[in-house]
C-alpha cells in the first residue's frame, strides 16, 4: 500500500516536465533510435507502471500478457531486453526464460525477472535459467529504470565523440 502511494506521488511529480530530478534518472533519453524493451507481465497495474517509467525515459515498450505471447514477440521483434514476470498465464516465467535461453535468436537478450516471490530458491532458479537480473516487487519507481539499465547492452559510442 505504501508502495502504491509512493508510485502515485511519483507519477504526479513526473507530470511536471520541468523536473530535472525525474529526468536525471533516465540514462538514455531520446538519443536517436529508441531502445526496445519487452515486458511480459499479466498484472495490469504493474504493466502500466513499468511501461510508464520506461517510456518516460525514452524507451520503446512492447507488451505481452502471457508466456507464449512473450516468446513469440521476443523472437519476432528483437527487443534489447526482456522484463519478465514469473506468475503468468499458460506458461510461467521460469519456462519462458528457459525457452528464450534455448533459442539461438533470443539467447543473447538479457532477461530481468521481476517477481513478488521473495524466496531465495526462486531467485536461484531464475539465475540457473540464465536470467541476467532479478528485481523484487513491488517495484520502486525511483530505482526501477536504473536497475533495468544495468542489464542493457552498452550502447555504441556516438559518432564523432573522438574517443
Ligand atoms: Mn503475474
Amino acid at each position: 500500500m505504501l508502495q502504491l502511494l509512493k508510485a502515485q506521488a511519483w507519477l504526479a511529480q513526473s507530470k511536471d516536465t520541468q523536473s530535472k530530478d525525474a529526468q536525471s534518472r533516465c540514462r538514455r533519453k531520446e538519443k536517436g533510435m529508441k531502445t526496445r524493451i519487452l515486458i511480459i507481465e499479466d498484472n495490469e497495474q504493474n504493466l502500466y507502471m513499468e511501461t510508464f517509467l520506461l517510456e518516460k525515459c525514452g524507451y520503446e515498450v512492447i507488451q505481452a500478457r502471457d508466456g507464449p505471447e512473450g516468446l513469440e514477440m521476443a523472437g519476432r521483434l528483437e527487443p534489447a531486453l526482456i522484463v519478465l514476470d514469473i506468475q503468468l498465464p499458460l506458461m510461467d516465467g521460469h519456462e519462458v526464460a528457459r525457452r528464450l535461453k534455448e533459442q539461438p535468436e533470443t539467447r543473447d537478450i538479457p532477461i530481468v525477472v521481476v517477481t513478488s516471490y521473495a524466496m531465495p530458491k526462486d531467485r536461484e532458479r531464475v539465475l540457473a535459467n540464465g536470467c541476467e537480473g532479478y528485481i523484487e516487487k513491488p517495484i520502486d519507481p525511483d530505482t526501477f529504470v536504473s536497475e533495468i539499465e544495468r542489464y542493457l547492452p552498452t550502447p555504441p559510442p556516438e559518432i564523432g565523440d573522438g574517443s
